[in-house]
């Protein structure tokens, strides 16, 4: 398992002394300004030129003192984060700024960024850069070279056939040298089968995939009428490429469920709380097979607090909050502003019971003349033990207020009593005959996103399958006999609920990180809560990774912190358990099948670590198991352009939990994109459950081989003539999944021996190009961890694979 991982990327730095330390500097914000909104800001606070600016944490007590921070005019980044611990902003500071605002009473926590970061990264940059065009000039001057036996300027990475439904396809990936710069499609020419003509079967064209400004490759599918056997490409060049194609999913001679096999046990959409009251059911029923865990982490609740904006123009609103949630009286209170109807009256507030009426002050011709500002003042002076009141989304709330009807607060949640109001348990269940921890595990999850309605079916459905079967079913009883299986329908009950009562869109969890000064206004409350597949440890937006926002209305907002939610933690709870070796993160939509790595950083798409070549050929045989499972169904092919890391095939998504899966536990964890849309009607959401919960019981019989695997890998040295004098070119083969490990200085191969490694994205080995006669000498390991041969890779061995780069004879 991948356990050496890289270090993460992101430093958190002690503030250094001479930045914290005041130096002689005139003393330009009284500490009084803490509570003073309005003290005006210094005159000459501007950044000294010539100085560095750091990113730097400010802590605050409160809103009050970072009013007071804004008001001193210093460059604030977006972040602005809560906690029941004060407030933490991030300021943009010269070490001068940052004495003043020493000297001025606040206190520095962190430097987050410094220049020297900033340098790092462009250095990194440049130096991407500089390979990608050495990269790229080296295979096109090769190319250049018509003699050159062993360079085209263009590579065909995949062909593949497959049917989907009634129709066939054909999806072809190709690298062209010029790709980064030119923009031309490549033409893909086929045959009509076996021992046919070139373009016999007609042609199709193929179209640059450019993201985040990097050329990955060409890629495109098309109908085709008959299976073609081989394809070419010439590149605009003249240079042609051409490969056997390859079917992709075909359907298997047997099927692993046995006679009498039951499945088909879902007859509805399930809501959160009925998807918990199936697995206690189940666990019910097979108390020997299977148990409920409550996770550590309670959620939020599906629950809100009682909230009203009043007014239309946004100068003259008022927005009030109940202190008590909703449910727990809150939507009993109500607020009323009144036109005292005479001359010269003085704002007034009265409280009887749970009805708050504002009278609204007036001058001597009678009319109102009570600002926003001012009522919120009356209301948080006279009505504070019941709600809070304050201006609409940082107005100054200078507008005169018009008087509104009596309004009653609301949480405005629509769901049935039977949707508890309080912090929600999130529960799993674990499924195996021995459940001590010695079997290898197997994680399930779904719904992070609430409105993804058929994933938690999928995860059901596969519960039942495993515990309805075992009794009678051998294949059943040996994934139960071996495997110890963790399913969690929902891991996002409160956004579930809101989903399927409130709110159809909803993506979130409901939690509000909104401040007072932004949208935690009623207005807001479809738009609060964080992306629970953004707020994960690895690669994430705190850690400068692409796909993920900082905004508390974003779709991708990525929370306060990472880990900052329930639903986050729990995962990272069930994650921690040291025998899980797979994974599934269950989403819609777009029939996906995806690994890490899932997210990238900009500029320039440096992307989190891939995998290695054996881990990189690891996924992909096991995907082609699983998503033919899926495929028997119905037909329904998960395309080769819709499989492979999730950087290269969706977006980045910075935060994600499979890179944490992946990257922080080893697990080799895989993403699910289900089905067509996220709500889809009963017919075909039900045929999505069935055919994912297929895929999904593969994934237990590819973790069951796993655990099973004693076979030794076994490898083969290629070598081939090179375009350079006195040199070869050397690749290895490998019976299945395997690392290869080598030296070529006469060296014993261990495991801190070179790596052998992958050409490229989507690519199988690289071409080791060496001096002709060089000794070569390595070993192979598979990811179960059998070495060829039986050798021992600690140095004393001395049965390793030894050979020479020399060219075959013919
Ligand atoms: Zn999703």
């Amino acid at each position: 398992m991948p356990k050496s991982l890289p270090a993460r990327w992101r430093r958190r730095l002690p503030v250094p002394a001479a930045l914290a330390a005041a130096t002689a500097v005139v003393l330009l914000v009284s500490p009084a300004s803490a509570t003073a909104p309005d003290a005006a800001a210094p005159a000459d606070s501007g950044p000294v030129a010539g100085e560095p600016a750091n990113v730097v944490e400010v802590l605050l007590a409160g809103t009050a003192e970072l009013d007071a921070l804004v008001a001193t005019g210093v460059d604030l980044d977006h972040h602005v984060e809560r906690s029941e611990n004060g407030v933490v902003a991030h300021a943009v500071l010269t070490p001068s700024e940052a004495a003043r605002l020493t000297a001025a009473g606040f206190t520095l926590g962190d430097v987050l960024h410094r220049p020297e970061d900033a340098r790092a990264r462009v250095e990194e940059r440049e130096s991407t850069i500089a390979a990608h065009l050495a990269e790229n000039r080296e295979f096109a001057a090769a190319a250049a070279d018509p003699t050159a036996p062993d360079v085209s300027d263009i590579k065909i990475i995949r062909a593949d056939y497959y049917t989907s439904g009634a129709s066939q396809v054909l999806s072809v990936e190709a690298k062209w040298a010029q790709g980064q710069t030119a923009s031309n499609t490549l033409t893909v020419e086929r045959d009509s089968g076996t021992g046919t003509a070139i373009g016999s079967g007609g042609t199709q064209t193929i179209s640059r995939f450019v993201d985040a400004g990097v050329y990955l490759y060409h890629r495109g599918a098309s109908s085709v009428t008959s299976r073609p056997d081989r394809i070419r490409i010439t590149s605009p060049t003249g240079d042609v490429a051409e490969v056997k194609v390859q079917e992709w999913l075909p359907t298997p001679e047997t099927s692993p469920e046995g006679p009498g096999y039951q499945k088909d046990f879902v007859t509805s959409y399930l809501t959160p709380t009925e998807l918990y009251a199936r697995i206690h059911q189940l666990a019910a029923e097979f108390p020997n097979l299977a148990e409920i865990v409550e996770l550590p982490y309670k959620t939020n609740g599906y629950r809100r607090h009682a909230q009203a904006v009043l007014g239309s123009a946004n100068a003259s609103r008022v927005a009030v909050d109940s202190l008590a949630w909703g449910h727990q009286g809150g939507n009993d209170i109500s607020v009323e502003l009144v036109n005292p109807g005479v001359g010269n009256a003085a704002l007034a507030v009265t409280v009887s019971g749970k009805t708050i009426r504002v009278a609204l002050g007036t001058d001597g011709a009678g009319a109102v003349t009570s600002t926003a500002a001012e009522v919120v003042a009356a209301l948080n002076a006279v009505a504070g033990s019941l709600v809070k009141a304050y201006t609409y989304r940082g107005s100054p709330g200078g507008g005169v207020v018009a008087p509104a009807a009596r309004t009653l607060l609301t949480d405005d949640l629509s769901a049935p009593a039977s949707v508890s109001r309080d912090p929600q348990p999130v529960y799993a269940i674990r499924i195996g005959k021995v459940r001590d921890g010695s079997r290898p595990g197997v994680l399930a999850y779904a719904q992070e996103h609430a409105r993804e309605w058929v994933p938690p079916l999928v995860t059901v459905e596969t519960a039942e399958r495993l515990l309805r079967n075992y009794a009678h079913d051998g294949q059943t009883k040996q994934l139960l006999n071996n495997l110890d299986i963790w399913i969690a329908p929902s891991v996002n009950p409160d956004g579930g609920h809101y989903s399927f009562y409130d709110f159809n869109s909803q993506r979130k969890n409901m939690t509000n990180h909104c401040p007072s000064t932004g949208a935690a206004d009623f207005l807001g409350r479809d738009s609060w809560g964080v992306d629970n597949n953004r707020n994960y440890t690895e690669y994430s937006l705190f850690d400068g990774y692409s796909g993920a926002s900082s905004s508390c209305t974003s779709g991708t907002y990525a929370g306060p912190s990472e880990l900052s939610e329930p639903e986050n933690r729990n995962l990272d709870w069930l994650a921690a358990r040291p025998n899980i070796k797979f994974s599934m993160n269950l989403h819609s939509s777009g029939n996906y099948f995806m690994w890490s790595p899932g997210a990238y950083a900009l500029p320039d798409r440096i992307s989190a670590p891939r995998p290695t070549l054996a881990e990189e050929s690891a996924f992909w045989g096991a995907s082609s198991r699983i998503l033919t499972a899926i495929k028997q169904h119905r037909n329904m092919a998960v395309t080769p352009a819709r499989t492979g890391p999730i950087s290269d095939v969706l977006y980045s998504a910075a935060g994600n939990s499979g890179d944490m899966l992946w990257y922080k536990y080893g697990i080799y964890a895989w993403n699910f994109e289900v089905g067509t849309s996220f709500q889809p009607d009963w017919e075909e959401a039900h045929s999505e459950a069935m055919e994912f919960s297929n895929g999904l019981v593969e994934l237990m019989r590819v973790a069951r081989d796993f655990a099973k695997d004693h076979t030794r890998p076994k490898s083969t040295l290629t070598v081939a003539p090179s375009s350079t004098p006195d040199m070869v070119n050397v690749t290895f083969g490998v019976s299945e999944p395997a690392s290869v490990f080598y030296t070529l200085d006469g060296a014993t191969p261990t495991y801190s021996s070179t790596l052998y490694g992958s050409a490229g994205i989507r690519e199988g080995g690289e071409t080791l190009t060496i001096p002709a006669g060089t000794r070569i000498n390595w070993f192979s390991v598979d990811s179960a961890g059998n070495v060829e041969n039986n050798y021992t890779p600690d140095g004393s061995g001395k049965n390793y694979r030894k050979g020479q780069a020399v060219l075959p004879t013919s």
